[in-house]
């Protein structure tokens, strides 16, 4: 990136209400058929014109062709049926029906390769592109053939890979894997969880990160954040193993949560998306709370690694306060930038200086 403080978003953003019901995770969709496929569409332009309104440096689909950022992938997938429902605890937080996987997972066709191509061509502006993690994937399942949450997760990275260097044919300038599980299961995480992301990633040109957060801002996760203490420090088990892992980008939740922002000297050296908007309220954050955060990250992510980003996706937001939050994180992220351009004069005299002392 040659701006420096690249703005973006997590992934998902709110969709017209046309298209499904507003404010609502896994809102079924309100169309059918080929008037779904252009909805589709339409929303994805829609989406894509207010971020570039907001002035969001890399840009998404923002999710708008998938009813849920982890089953609309699975649902693509053989092995799984979708009939035969389990009831599961998710993420050790909340029950939720899921398929089950019934035999051997792969992906017999392109999942989102066509979507992307088809924002590809809307815009000249970088694209990140989120899929679901493998660990994550994992955990939205019953599996009732493998019978090893590692074994699935490594079939899981087979397929995502595949995907992946689909995207990055199709112009796709970030791969990115939504592992939410990674701040619950963190031996797991580091038993097998990196080394399956590091498969997803295999022979990718492209940037790749990973979007590690404490959810959306939905009921079960804010309870769930309630019973963990007054400091969050799940990144600072991962940290360490992600440091030295291929992943070149991490995406993280530091807005407003109580994450000690120290952890982050931990991934020294790796590009951080930081999050400086919280989804979890619909409070607008002014730009200098924004840039208060991003003060804060600057102590530990060199400047050039540094991406202003969104605590996590904001679809069930309305799209009023999405653009609003959109709009802070930009504004926040240009004090910010403003802060750290050098000051010319200064540097002028400076040199002058410099040169007069070596003659
Ligand atoms: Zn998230």
């Amino acid at each position: 990136m040659n701006i420096l403080l690249p703005t973006s978003t997590a992934g998902s953003l709110p969709k017209p209400s046309w298209l499904a019901e507003p404010e609502k995770l896994w809102s079924p969709w309100k169309l059918e058929g080929d008037e779904l496929v252009v909805g589709k569409q339409d929303a994805l332009r829609v989406t894509l014109q207010e971020q570039e309104l907001a002035g969001i440096d890399i840009v998404s689909d923002g999710e708008q062709t998938r009813q849920h950022f982890v089953t609309t992938f699975i649902e693509n997938l053989s092995g799984v049926d979708f009939e035969n429902r389990r009831t599961v605890r998710v993420r050790n937080r909340y029950d939720a029906s899921v398929p089950t996987v019934v035999g051997a997972v792969s992906r017999q066709k392109p999942i989102f390769v066509e979507d992307a191509k088809f924002l590809r061509q809307q815009t000249k502006q970088p694209i990140k592109w989120a899929l679901p993690g493998p660990m994550t994937m994992v955990d939205t399942l019953y599996d009732d053939h493998y019978k090893s949450r590692e074994k699935l997760a490594w079939e899981f990275a087979k397929a995502l890979n595949e995907e992946a260097r689909e995207l990055e044919a199709a112009g796709v300038d970030i791969v990115q894997f939504d592992e939410p599980a990674f701040n619950v299961f963190i031996d797991e995480v580091n038993d097998w969880g990196i080394a399956c992301l590091e498969r997803a990633i295999e022979g990718l040109k492209c940037e790749t990160a990973v979007h590690i957060c404490y959810g959306y801002g939905i009921k079960a996760n804010t309870d769930w954040k309630k019973t963990l203490g007054s400091e969050w420090r799940q990144y600072e088990e991962t940290f360490p193993a992600i440091q030295k892992s291929n992943i070149d980008i991490i995406s993280l939740e530091c807005h407003n949560g109580r994450v000690p922002l120290e952890v982050l000297e931990l991934i020294r050296g790796k590009k951080v998306m930081v999050g400086a908007v919280d989804v979890a309220t619909d409070n607008i954050e002014t730009p200098e709370e924004v840039a208060e955060t991003l003060r804060g990250a600057l102590k530990y992510i060199d400047a050039d690694k540094l991406y202003p980003c969104t605590n996590c996706g904001m679809a069930p937001l309305s799209r009023q306060i999405a653009r609003d939050k959109l709009n802070a994180l930009r504004a926040g992220a240009e004090i910010v930038r403003r802060e750290l351009r050098p000051k010319k004069p200064n540097e002028f005299y400076k040199n002058l200086f410099n040169n007069r002392s070596n003659q």
